[in-house]
């Protein structure tokens, strides 16, 4: 049973007080059928609406279901509307991309989180559309179309069905078969209140109340009350429980529809998180392989090393001016080893670049003179073969050791110890192939031959100074300490005046050195994930627009939802769903094609790369929080909508 007491409805209109409703009282018993007329202004919507808890009285008691309803909040509204009123609109309100059974059990999804089709079926079948099922509404005529609304009012058997003008819209003919479907669904003991202006309409039911000017102005009986006979069950309103799989599943497959639905639409809004998600990890696997290079050839090199070379004073030429020579010597070397305690051993060499030949194979490569202590200072120790002696460099041996590289361009990767091979026209014997160092940034480091140090100054490159020295410290912690010490044993040697000292001689620190490349690909790698990040960023934009059109574009849409009983919650849910899914997918595709551009990278630059499985799944968390978070705007919007001004607006 239904009961109104003095209801009253008041709108504000600027300094004016409309009483759409001035203090209605009726009470409807279950199994009537009711008819409210009157003319247009009388408050017969205002009526409906507060009578099918969409709207809250200013005043008055409503009692429905044996509750008290007047002033509750809009979730509450919600949670009793779907459990005791099953709503029939003019417009029939179906969703488009729906299909009929789906729009009948779409109630379902707010009461029990789950859509029920067989019931829908069912449904559909008493009104007498059982075979038209899996129809969408547009391939439905208009008088189908108000018969799978009327089913959809039934789903969660309401104790009332409320209908507004559910024949405005048909044609006669249609009409009557309507009129027909709700007089049976009353003889069936279902309550129905109608809102008509249409005498035909009014005539049918069995009580009708005439509204004028916001008061029941008659209020007749036309046919005789028959008690209903039907056993309401509890609305299924308590029966579901929220967060279930099954309804996040179902939030998601509608989701995917809508989104299907407008494929162009959403299709760019992806592009914006695709692209940014491909950016994210083709940008940390470049910047992880640059890091990884640095770090596979600092690894080769002790972090306590020391390599001194001549400034750039002779370089400048103010060295010669003068007098002094600040070139280095294997005397320097040998000096400092004796001169310095902490140095544990050091390791003089030249560079040049000379022409390698094997038979009728060319090639131009680095050639490096260095002692036998080179062998275990840069961890040199060849694969294959052997280091030269300390007797074949004092014998300027014309014994070699190839790089990786060297091997390739004139053996094509065949053993070549034992070989001989001529550089610079002089004959050499290959004894050894160096381990393979890869490309330190843009230098090949295993595009070399190393042979000893005195073959190389007196024989190759004719050289009677070093190019560098390397010292190895005892401790790193005696590192700054013979800093010290070598500089200042090599400016008494070299009698450098204390104003030359600064550009004499170039110090330099492994460490430091490993410390300043370090921070350098790390500030690259910062560098290029900002600039990815900032694509996300503006994918995240894109799909915050979309949604946004999108939310004004279904308000109608959110009106029913609401209507059939969705809370703020579940609006919120639905739209939440079609962001992340947009962004997942992006994201999706964005991860593959990261992974293609790393891979052409590769092949093409010749760069290395380093995809990881934890860039790949953080990519993947963060496009799908950049759905949450960009979604989160629009959803809320579409969430705070009233259902009556959803549901009207055009
Ligand atoms: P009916 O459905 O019988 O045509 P309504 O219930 O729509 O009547 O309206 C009753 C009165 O309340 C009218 O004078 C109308 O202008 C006023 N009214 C209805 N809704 C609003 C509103 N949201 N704001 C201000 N006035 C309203």
């Amino acid at each position: 049973m239904i009961e109104l007491r003095d209801i009253r409805k008041t709108y504000r209109m600027g300094d004016n007080e409309v009483h759409a409703l001035a203090g209605v009282s009726f009470t409807i018993e279950d199994g009537d059928y009711v008819a409210i007329m009157g003319p247009s202004g009388s408050g017969k919507s205002t009526l409906m609406h507060v009578l099918g808890l969409l709207d809250v009285p200013t005043s008055g008691t409503y009692v429905i279901d044996g509750k008290e309803v007047s002033q509750r909040s809009e979730d509450e509204l919600a949670v009793l509307r779907r459990g005791a009123i099953g709503f029939i609109f003019q417009q029939f309100n179906l969703l488009p991309r729906m299909t009929a059974v789906e729009n009948v059990a779409l109630p379902l999804l707010y009461s029990q989180n789950q859509m029920d089709l067989k019931w829908g079926e069912e449904l559909l079948g008493r009104v007498g559309l059982g075979q038209r099922i899996d129809h969408k509404p547009n391939e439905l005529s208009g008088g189908q179309q108000q018969r799978v609304a009327i089913a959809r009012s039934l789903v969660n058997k309401p104790l009332m069905v409320l209908a507004d003008e559910p024949t405005g819209n048909l044609d006669s003919i249609s009409e009557v078969e309507i009129l027909k479907i709700l007089k049976e669904l009353n003889e069936q003991g279902i309550t129905i209140v109608v809102v008509t202006h249409e005498e035909d309409v009014g005539r049918q039911a069995k009580r009708l109340i005439r509204m004028r000017d916001g008061v029941v102005q008659s209020d007749e009986r036309t046919g005789p009350l028959i008690k209903s006979k039907i056993e309401r069950t509890a609305p299924p309103a308590q029966s579901g429980k929220d967060g279930t799989v099954g309804e996040t599943v179902e939030y998601f497959r509608q989701g995917f529809k809508t989104l299907l639905g407008n494929k162009i639409r959403t299709g760019l809004s992806m592009l914006g998180i695709l692209i940014g998600v491909a950016a994210v990890v083709a940008m940390l696997a470049i910047g992880r392989g640059a890091q990884k290079d640095i770090e596979k050839s600092l690894s080769s090199l002790g972090s306590n090393l020391l390599i001194l070379r001549s400034g750039a004073i002779r370089r400048a030429g103010v060295a010669s001016e003068s007098g002094s020579t600040a070139r280095l010597t294997l005397d320097d070397a040998d000096k400092l080893l004796e001169g310095v305690p902490s140095v544990k051993s050091m390791a003089p060499n030249v560079q040049g670049r000379a022409q390698v030949a094997f038979g009728n194979r060319n090639w131009s490569t680095q050639i490096l003179g260095v002692t036998p202590a080179y062998e275990k200072m840069r961890a040199a120790t060849p694969t294959i073969g052997r280091f030269f002696t300390a007797e074949e460099n004092q014998k300027r041996s014309r014994v070699v050791l190839l790089g990786a590289t060297v091997v390739r361009e004139l053996f094509g990767g065949k053993d070549p110890v034992g070989e001989m091979i001529k550089i610079n026209k002089i004959s050499f014997q290959v004894i050894g192939v160096l381990p393979e160092k890869g490309s330190g940034g843009m230098r090949d480091q295993d595009d070399t031959v190393v042979i000893p140090l005195a073959t190389a100054m007196f024989r190759v490159l004719g050289k009677n100074y070093v190019d560098s020295i390397e010292l190895e410290i005892k401790d790193q912690l005696l590192m700054d300490q013979a800093q010290d010490e070598v500089l200042d044993l090599m400016y008494s040697k070299h009698r450098v005046p204390p104003s030359q000292q600064q550009q004499a001689f170039e110090l330099r620190n492994m460490a430091d050195i490993q410390a300043a490349l370090t921070q350098t690909s790390n500030t690259l790698a910062l560098l290029l994930a900002a600039i990815a990040a900032i694509s996300l960023l503006v994918g995240g934009i894109g799909i915050m627009n979309i949604m946004l059109v999108s939310v004004t574009e279904r308000t109608k849409e959110i009106g029913l939802r609401k209507a059939i009983g969705a809370r703020r919650r579940d609006i919120l849910l639905q739209f939440l769903a079609e962001a992340v899914v947009v962004s997942a997918i992006g994201g999706v595709f964005g991860i593959i094609l990261g992974w293609v551009i790393t891979i052409l990278v590769t092949t093409l630059a010749g760069w290395s790369t380093s995809v990881s499985p934890g860039s790949v799944i953080l990519a993947f968390v963060f496009s799908a929080a950049i759905g949450i978070i960009f979604g989160i705007y629009p959803a809320r919007k579409a969430s705070a909508l009233h259902p009556i001004q959803a549901l009207r607006y055009e």
